[in-house]
C-alpha cells in the first residue's frame, strides 16, 4: 500500500467536492479528491438550470468538466477512484480507495451526494423519468403535457404544485390511501384544479420505446389500467451516499449527515457539503456554496490544530 499525506481529503467530485477542492487549494491546503465522475451527478443534467449567469444552454457534463479543470489547475490531486473506507486513527483521517491505496489527511469533507430511489420496473432508465421538478419541469412548458408525480410526502406535493404551472394536467399517484404531507401542501394541491389525485394506485411498468408515453398501474382494488403521460417525476426518496464512513457520525433518520453552522459533522475534523448533508435545497448552486464554506472551515480547523 502506498501512503500519501494531505491537509484535506475530499470525498466526491460533484459540484460540492469540486468547489471545496478549488477553495481548499486557494486557501493554501494540499488537497486530494476522490470520485470517478468529474462533476458528479451533474452528468444527468441536460441543461443546467437555476445557476446564475448560465443563460446559454450548458449541459451538466460541460459544467462538470469546467469545474474539474479549474480545481485541477489550482493544484488539487484527483485520484479518479472512489473511496472505499474512511476511518480515523491517531488524529488522522485514513482513506482507502477502490484500488487499495491508502491516503491520509488532517481533515476530510464528505461531499458524496445522494442517489434517487427508482421504481422496480423493467424499463427503469427510459427518457422522460425525472427526479427534480424545478430542474426538468420547464422542459414541458407550453406542450400541453400530462405529467405524473409518484409519491405522497411534501416533496411529492411540491413537485405536483411546481409542475401544475407548466403542465396541462398533473397526476399525483400514491400507493397509500392518504397523503402524508403537511396541511399547507394539501391545501395547495386542492386549490390547483389541474392536479388529479390517484390514491391506492401502484405504478407497475413504464410504457414507451424511445421515451416514456404511459404507465401501467394497478389499483388496490386489483384493477389494472394504463395512463397516458408525457413524463414522470419520482418522489419516492433518496439514499445519501455514506456507506464508506467507518466513523461514528450523527445522521438524520433518512441518513443525511448532520452538521453545525460551520458544516462540521459530529466527528471533529469531518466536514460535509452538498446533497449528502441535512439541508433544505438540493441544487448545484447550494452544493457549490457548501463546498466553498466547508473548505474555509476545514482550513480554520487545520490552523487551530497547528497552533495547539
Ligand atoms: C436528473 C437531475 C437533474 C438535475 N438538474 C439540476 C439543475 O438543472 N440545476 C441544479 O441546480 N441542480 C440540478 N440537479 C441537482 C444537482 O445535480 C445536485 O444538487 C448536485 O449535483 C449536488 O452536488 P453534490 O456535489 O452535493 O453531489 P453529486 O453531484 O451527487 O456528487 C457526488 C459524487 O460523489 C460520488 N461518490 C459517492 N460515493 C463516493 C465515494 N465513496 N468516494 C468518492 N466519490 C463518491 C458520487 O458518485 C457523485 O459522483 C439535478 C439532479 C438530477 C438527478
Amino acid at each position: 500500500m502506498s501512503e500519501n499525506r494531505y491537509d484535506l481529503m475530499i470525498l466526491g467530485s460533484g459540484p460540492a467536492g469540486m468547489t471545496a477542492a478549488l477553495f481548499g487549494q486557494r486557501l493554501g491546503l494540499k488537497v486530494i479528491v476522490f470520485g470517478d465522475i468529474p462533476g458528479g451527478s451533474t452528468y444527468m443534467i441536460h441543461h443546467l438550470a437555476n445557476f446564475p449567469g448560465f443563460m446559454e444552454e450548458t449541459s451538466g457534463t460541460q459544467f462538470g468538466t469546467m469545474t474539474f479543470q479549474q480545481a485541477q489547475s489550482e493544484g488539487a490531486f484527483f485520484t479518479m477512484t472512489r473511496l472505499k473506507r474512511l476511518s480515523h486513527e491517531e488524529d488522522t483521517f485514513v482513506g482507502v480507495d477502490d484500488d487499495g491505496h491508502q491516503h491520509v489527511a488532517s481533515c476530510a469533507i464528505v461531499a458524496t451526494g445522494r442517489v434517487p430511489k427508482r421504481l422496480a420496473v423493467a424499463n427503469v432508465n427510459i427518457p422522460g423519468v425525472h427526479f427534480c421538478s424545478i430542474c426538468d419541469g420547464p422542459l414541458y412548458r407550453g406542450k400541453n403535457a400530462i405529467l405524473a408525480v409518484v409519491g405522497n410526502d411534501n416533496t411529492a406535493g411540491q413537485h405536483a404544485v411546481t409542475l401544475a404551472r407548466v403542465a396541462e394536467k398533473v397526476l399525483l399517484i400514491s400507493r397509500s390511501d392518504r397523503l402524508a404531507m403537511d396541511a399547507a401542501h394539501k391545501k395547495l394541491i386542492e386549490k390547483q384544479k389541474n392536479i388529479e389525485l390517484l390514491l391506492n394506485t401502484e405504478v407497475t411498468d413504464y410504457k414507451g420505446t424511445d421515451a416514456i408515453n404511459g404507465l401501467k398501474v394497478t389499483a388496490k382494488t386489483g384493477k389494472d389500467g394504463e395512463l397516458a403521460i408525457d413524463g414522470i417525476f419520482l418522489a419516492i426518496g433518496w439514499r445519501p451516499n455514506t456507506k464508506m464512513l467507518d466513523l461514528q457520525v450523527e445522521k438524520t433518520s433518512e441518513g443525511y449527515l448532520k452538521a453545525d453552522q460551520r458544516l462540521m459533522t459530529s466527528f471533529p475534523g469531518l466536514f460535509t457539503a452538498g446533497d449528502v448533508r441535512e439541508t433544505d435545497m438540493w441544487q448545484v448552486l447550494t452544493a457549490c456554496a457548501d463546498g466553498a464554506r466547508a473548505a474555509k472551515y476545514a482550513a480554520e480547523f487545520i490552523e487551530k490544530i497547528q497552533i495547539f
